[in-house]
């Protein structure tokens, strides 16, 4: 049942129809069916308190019989300014400088990203060195836009058919030994005249895989941007708000970027909205008598007041509800219930980290015969979980809020549908 609709990386010929959702509450998504089933992404990693948390609906009641929306250019508002002071205070957390300290606010992540990339360039300009490149890493994922496009993995993305009509960026390995780290310090030495910045999504590579490494390799990473003048940019689009068991990733690895991006679980799953964040340093590349020089972007729907409302109130739950308690117990859930899949023949790796639990097959589905994606999909839903399994990667990262129960649910539901093991 499409109607008019188009989906997103949706072969609309040959993929089985999408279901129709009549309403969520909690870790769970009731079908119009009267199906309900147990969310496994918590809606592309939105959702990190539950659906229809009751303290953030209320926040958004509030603010629209306030003001749902008015322009940000000469104009700002309460919910803006308190969100951004949060985030600033919130980054500051453990983080060594340089102090990311303004937030430019947009509608989704690839925006965000795109605005960094925009402030990485337009930061060179100003300054009178003009460096238009990026560096970004294998398996690396930041958006659908055609700048973010350039700088997702340009081989094994699901962007490779725009080969030849993104600008060409660099791509690298992530450094995770002396040895990569220094092939990107040659890398960069050759590069650095025309590099604006270097472009990671820290410990996790999420759509692009869902790839760890370790902290170190960010630090590594700080190092090599220093030395050779180039700006660090961290999306957190993914990886913000302690999906990965700290709040943020960059502060697991004591790691403090130039620019931070952030989306996805801000408003909690509820409202879009996006924030760029950036460091004193780089505000300062902007700031002067020259309006030429002030930072040539503007989302209409910049800084929505509804989306800004549910933000603060979604933080608000990370202080009143024990939050990463929560993602520590789902973790070790996590392990229990997929790393008996490691032995299992198929299987190349079984992964967990904070709130991210990881089963990457040997093949594709659909190689050799076995069932293809769409086909584990729909056993899925047979199985009462909702699961998108994509590449070789069948992945969970459940709402924080999910039972002990719902979660052996959805491992059980991995176990059984791959091997039909218990
Ligand atoms: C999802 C994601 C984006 C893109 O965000 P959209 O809101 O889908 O545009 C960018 N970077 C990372 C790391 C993401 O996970």
């Amino acid at each position: 049942m499409t109607g008019h609709l188009w989906l997103p990386y949706t072969q609309m010929k040959t993929a089985p129809p999408p279901l129709v959702v009549a309403r969520t509450r909690g870790a769970r998504i009731e079908l119009a069916d009267g199906r309900v089933l147990i969310d496994g992404i918590a809606s592309w990693w939105t959702a990190c308190h539950g659906y229809n948390h009751p303290h953030i609906a209320e926040a958004v009641r509030r603010q629209l019989d306030r003001m749902p929306h008015v322009m940000f250019a000469g104009l700002v508002h309460e919910p803006a300014l308190a969100l951004a002071d949060r985030l600033v205070a919130l980054l500051a957390g453990q983080g060594p400088a340089p102090r990311l300290d303004r937030v430019f606010f947009t509608e989704s992540g690839s925006v965000a990203v795109e605005v960094a990339m925009k402030m990485a360039v337009q930061a060179s300009l100003n300054r009178g060195r003009r460096r238009t490149r990026f560096v970004s890493f294998r398996d690396g994922y930041h958006g659908d836009t055609f700048a973010t496009m350039s700088v997702c993995d340009p081989d094994a993305g699901m962007h490779a058919r725009f080969a030849g009509v993104l600008p060409t960026q660099i791509a690298a390995e992530l450094p995770r030994d002396d040895a990569a780290e220094a092939a990107l310090d040659d890398l960069l030495a050759r590069h650095a005249h025309e590099v604006a910045a270097i472009l990671v999504e820290p410990l996790v590579q999420g759509a692009g895989g869902m790839v760890f490494h370790p902290p170190d390799t960010l630090r590594r990473l700080r190092r090599l941007a220093d030395r050779h003048g180039v700006l660090l940019i961290a999306d957190e689009i993914f990886t913000g708000f302690g999906r990965t068991g700290a709040m943020f990733a960059c502060h697991a690895a004591g790691v403090a970027p130039d620019i931070l991006t952030l989306s996805k679980a801000l408003t909690g799953g509820t409202l879009p909205l996006a924030a760029t964040v950036a460091s004193s340093e780089v505000f300062d590349a902007f700031w002067s008598d020259d309006p030429g020089a002030a930072l040539m972007h503007g989302p209409t729907y910049m800084a929505n007041p509804l989306a800004c409302a549910a933000a603060l109130a979604s933080l608000e739950l990370f202080d009143s509800e024990p939050r990463l308690a929560q993602v520590a117990a789902i973790s070790a859930a996590l392990s229990r219930g997929l790393e008996p899949c490691r032995a299992l023949p198929g299987v190349r790796d079984v992964r967990v980290l904070g709130a991210i639990g990881v089963v990457e097959l040997a093949r594709p589905p659909g190689a050799h015969g076995t069932p293809d994606l769409d086909t584990l999909r729909q056993r899925f839903v047979a199985a009462g979980v909702w699961l998108r399994p994509f590449g070789r990667i069948v992945y969970l990262t459940p709402a924080f809020t999910a039972t002990a129960a719902e979660i052996d649910a959805l491992t059980s539901a991995v176990r059984q549908v791959l091997f039909g093991a218990r």
